[in-house]
């Protein structure tokens, strides 16, 4: 017997019916985007102050990114890498360009371009460096956040993110974040790499001491090891740099990018590399059916150039300081403190209130937000956003904080 889905349900049912419960969405049914703006199916509007955890710092259905997607999408969408395309040589080019890295490797998700550098970092360090094969270490960070493979996860200081998923892959250790000398100390002549996040998002918008990065950055230089930096929710501008690791002036050795680099459109993910990193990688080593597809090279050639042009970089260094003194003068007895940098900002809050029942205020009032560790509310709106928009966001969070 079949049986079609009854129409009679809303699609927020159906999702949680026939849908795995590997989310619990905030109860609202989005249908529209604009700008900063999204619409539910009942017409009303929030201010968007998650960007998909800064997937959309373009803003949603920005008119270029649409434009130059319906052009390359009526023209030519996928080809697979067995052929040259039309843009992904030029995508590659400028992406390398503002970035200072040598060459690139397109992947898709974010969690694909990490997984890229694990076998860029373990080859290397086979190839290049002498570790004998199948002992290279990386050390990670407590609290890091690369992503949900069964390798990433296994690095995880999460315990939810691992449990039940094991046997863990091994080659992974894990340092404190932020803690120079924990590092050093962890360091062996088997470290292949050190991997990081500038600014931990999803560990809870954490900010690392002053020079820490720098550090960092010099350790792995006298030890010979490589310095992968996963930028793929701190770069493209998040921060008030176009990289995050340009406020310590670090250059690393393999750069993850994703997220915002698709322009809010479609997934798109970047490894880049120091030219001897990336040599490790031969024909049939290393690969994606949809990675660098002309349609996402074309959109990520255009959410480049847009972040350019429009200076996002600069408007989120600007913009991030004016949100941050508005929270500040918020100055509510239930606020713990306000954490981060650019337009990358976390709101820790009393542990008596419950983040995720504050979201859910927040929505009522006009506002998405997600919160992330139980007590942290993250503000990463769209990098267009300006200061009437931002004063908007401090009103609501005024009226939720005051109704609590
Ligand atoms: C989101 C994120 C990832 C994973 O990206 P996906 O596209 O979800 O696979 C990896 N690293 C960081 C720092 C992220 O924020």
């Amino acid at each position: 017997m079949t049986s079609n889905p009854p129409i009679s349900r809303t699609s927020a049912q159906l999702e949680d019916r026939y849908g795995a419960h590997n989310y619990h969405p905030l109860p609202v049914t989005l249908v529209r985007g604009e700008g900063v703006w999204v619409w539910d199916n009942q017409g009303k509007r929030y201010l968007d102050c998650m960007s998909a955890y800064s997937a959309v710092s373009h803003g949603h259905c920005h008119p270029r990114l649409v434009q130059v997607a319906q052009e390359q999408l009526s023209k030519l969408a996928i080809t697979s890498r067995a052929f040259y395309s039309e843009w992904l040589g030029i995508f590659l080019a400028r992406a390398c360009e503002l970035t200072g890295m040598d060459k690139a490797l397109p992947m898709n998700t974010g969690a694909e371009a990490v997984e890229t550098a694990i076998k860029a970092a373990r080859k290397w360090a086979y190839t290049q460096k002498g570790i004998p094969e199948g002992q290279a270490e990386i050390i990670a960070m407590s609290g890091n956040f690369h992503g949900r493979t069964t390798t990433i996860v296994s690095f995880s200081s999460e315990p939810q993110y691992r449990y039940g998923f094991g046997p863990a892959t091994p080659g992974f250790g894990l340092v404190p974040f932020g803690d120079i000398k924990a590092l050093e100390q962890a360091i062996s002549p088997y470290t292949a790499a050190v991997l990081v996040e500038p600014i931990q998002g999803e560990g809870g918008i954490i900010v690392p001491p002053k020079g820490w990065l720098k550090a960092v950055a010099e350790l792995c230089h006298q030890h010979d090891i490589l310095l992968l930096v996963d930028e793929i929710q701190t770069g493209l501008g998040r921060t008030g740099k176009f990289l995050a690791c340009e406020h310590e002036g670090v250059k690393p050795d393999g750069l993850m990018l994703g997220k915002a680099l698709g322009g809010g459109i479609m997934p798109v993910s970047l490894f880049l590399a120091r030219d001897d990193v990336m040599a490790v990688f031969e024909p049939g080593d290393h690969g994606s059916t949809f990675g660098g597809n002309p349609l996402a090279a074309r959109i990520g050639l255009e959410a480049l150039d847009i972040l350019v042009e429009d200076q996002l970089s600069q408007r989120a260094a600007l913009l991030g300081e004016y949100f941050h003194s508005q929270l500040l003068q918020l100055q509510h007895p239930l606020i713990k403190e306000i954490r981060g940098q650019g337009l990358l900002l976390g709101l820790e809050l009393d542990e008596k209130v419950s983040a995720r029942g504050f979201c859910e205020k927040l929505l009522e009032n006009g506002l998405l937000s997600k919160d992330t560790h139980e007590t942290v509310i993250r503000l990463a709106p769209p990098l267009i956003i300006n200061e009437a928009e931002i004063d908007y966001a401090i009103r609501v969070l005024a009226m939720t904080l005051e109704g609590i």
